[in-house]
């Protein structure tokens, strides 16, 4: 490829809202352009590297014993009734209506599709098992898209869904995605720890784990053990750290907190909703959720329940209350929202200082039982069950081994299987019939990979303040031939030789043939981060190159023919 008909620019300069470096050096490298918020174009380069690791994540899923399949990203809302999601999923679904009026959603994920057409197909359990993939753009209306492709609103999802006839066919199933998804974040030379998201999954049978990348931007905290091999997700480790008693983040103990007051996804502050309920602002300490003519309302209630839930009935003008769970919060309020969050996650929070001061730092979590830690406003807060309080801090003792000690990592979630049982093939009827005739629902998995969001996991993991540093495998090329001058004829003549060599030997190489100063070319070629480049300047007469490592930016000098044979 030559580098003089390539589209695409290098940028000095872009947005000051592109807060993490993955973003700042895919814009600034020409890799891709933002369309919308969360919205993105690949640009040719990008676009490279992006089909690079889609051809690893196929590679494995093929040799996982996985099938490719297409399905649409275009989905009827009927389905979504269905299966129940449709009310619950939240402002994260795009809904949209075609010109008869009927709903649509934009596929978040797939579950529904996949298994009403495994459904229709499949009523044997000699079909079975079975695991099917995609990889397809996905929408999910992010209430924060940010960090470029790291969370977008239209992504590049590879999804996977397995069915089996019993628990132990799921677990195989499970176990070889488990080593798919490890051979491909090897392949694609990320830093990567596979972690237990389950609650109190230690010692038990994890139905749930997920893939991070190690770099500091990632908005979960892993816990791991120096010692044996136990790694968690922070927010699902609490369960696991046995504590006694119920203390604030000054280590004093809270006993039991009482109840509870309110808080609207419509971020009404904490001063309107203690109005509501005529307390003080600072009374207010913990939360709970309710859902009022189908909008949850994160509710937080002092003292009398009851007296309380009446003063919101009637401030709400709702005719009804009812308790919500936590995943119906999250999914209608997407995060985040005031202290309203998700449970579970790591998110920066937005509370009345107010409620921060009264509640020392300690205020609910939508799920019972859970409160939230170390809550100061624009900070991330902890999840902590109310029994084992005191969440995990570094340096404790190993909740596992009881050897090693605990250690802290940020995180970016790459990838993530889970174990989904009947959840889907009850609600939406997948059966099967088994070898004595009868019906049975099929047992699900369910195992997805953020292929666009690996691009930036990677790039945050490895650049340096010049660009980026591509892992050799999924480099948009793997050598940069650069002839300093273009006018120099020895110089252009042993770079064309050199480019048809390599590309003979089936290299992918991109030649910066344009007439540019060398410091032009050698920032910009610094910036796109190819592994390998072979400077061809003065010494070209004499056949001789520069060989520089992208990584090391170590330079040596050497004839053509070496530089050949350190390439290839
Ligand atoms: P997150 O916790 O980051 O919101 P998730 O748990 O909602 O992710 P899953 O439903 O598990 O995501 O989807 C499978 C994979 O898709 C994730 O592991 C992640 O790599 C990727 N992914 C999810 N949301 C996004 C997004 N907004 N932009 C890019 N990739 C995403
Ligand atoms: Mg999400
Ligand atoms: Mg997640
Ligand atoms: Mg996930």
């Amino acid at each position: 490829m030559k580098q003089s008909s390539l589209f695409g620019s290098t940028l000095r300069d872009v947005p000051a809202d592109a807060e993490a470096a993955s973003h700042r050096l895919m814009l600034r490298a020409g890799f891709i352009r933002q369309l919308a918020a969360g919205i993105y174009t690949y640009l040719p380069l990008g676009w490279r590297v992006l089909r690079k690791i889609e051809h690893i994540v196929r590679e494995e899923m093929d040799r996982a014993g996985a099938q490719e399949l297409l399905m649409p990203a275009m989905q009827p809302a009927e389905l979504w009734k269905e299966s129940g999601r449709y009310n619950v999923y939240g402002p994260e679904l795009i809904r949209l209506k075609d010109r008869h009026d009927r709903e649509f959603a934009l596929g978040p994920t797939h579950e529904e599709v996949i298994t009403t057409l495994v459904r229709n197909e499949i009523n044997s359990y000699r079909r079975l098992p079975v695991t099917l993939y995609q990889i397809q753009t996905k929408f999910r209306d992010e209430r924060r898209p940010r960090f470029g492709l790291l969370r977008g609103r239209e992504f590049l999802m590879k999804d996977a869904y397995s069915f089996d006839t019993s628990w132990e066919g799921l677990h195989d199933s499970y176990q070889s995605m488990y080593e798919a998804y490890t051979r491909i974040f090897d392949r694609c030379g990320m830093t990567f720890r596979a972690v237990e998201a389950d609650a109190g999954a230690i010692g038990g049978e994890g139905g749930t784990h997920e893939f991070m990348a190690l770099a500091e931007i990632g908005e979960d905290t892993i816990v791991s053990c120096t010692h044996c091999d136990y790694a968690a997700n922070l927010e699902k480790a609490t369960s696991v750290i046995r504590r006694s008693e119920a203390v604030d983040s000054s280590g004093t103990s809270v006993g039991e907190i009482p109840m509870a007051k309110i808080h609207t996804p419509d971020t009404r502050s904490i001063q309107q909703v203690a109005a509501f309920l005529g307390v003080q602002p600072h009374e207010i300490i913990k939360t709970l959720v309710y859902v009022a003519d189908e909008q949850p309302v994160a509710v937080l209630v002092r003292g009398d329940h009851e007296v309380n839930e009446i003063k919101l009935k009637n401030a709400l003008g709702a005719e009804s209350l009812e308790l919500a769970d936590a995943d119906t919060t999250m999914r209608a309020t997407g995060a985040p929202v005031g202290f309203a969050g998700p449970v579970g996650m790591k998110i920066p929070i937005y509370v009345d200082q107010a409620v921060t001061e009264m509640a020392e730092g300690v205020t609910g979590a939508n799920e019972a039982d859970y409160h939230l830690r170390h809550v100061v406003p624009g900070r991330d807060f902890e999840l902590a069950h109310a029994g084992d309080f005191r969440n995990a801090v570094e340096g404790d003792g190993c909740p596992r081994c009881e050897e090693g000690k605990l250690q802290y990592h940020r995180g970016i979630e790459v990838g993530h299987v889970f174990k989904l049982g009947t959840k889907y093939s009850e609600t939406l009827g997948a059966k099967y019939l088994d070898p004595n005739g009868r019906e049975q629902p099929m047992i699900m998995g369910c195992y997805g990979i953020g292929v666009s969001r690996i691009l930036s996991a990677i790039t945050e993991q490895s650049h340096d303040d010049r660009g980026i540093i591509w892992p050799a495998a999924i480099a948009p090329y793997q050598v940069h031939v650069i002839p300093v001058s273009v006018k120099d004829e020895a110089q252009t003549t042993l770079a064309q030789e050199l480019y048809d060599r390599l590309t003979a030997q089936g290299l992918e190489v991109l030649i910066d043939d344009r007439d540019e100063r060398a410091g032009v070319k050698f920032n910009d070629a610094d910036l796109f981060g190819i592994p390998y480049r072979i400077v061809v300047g003065k010494l070209a007469a004499g056949g001789e190159v520069e060989l520089v490592e992208r990584r090391s930016l170590e330079k040596q000098v050497i004839s053509a023919d070496e530089a050949m044979t350190c390439i290839a």
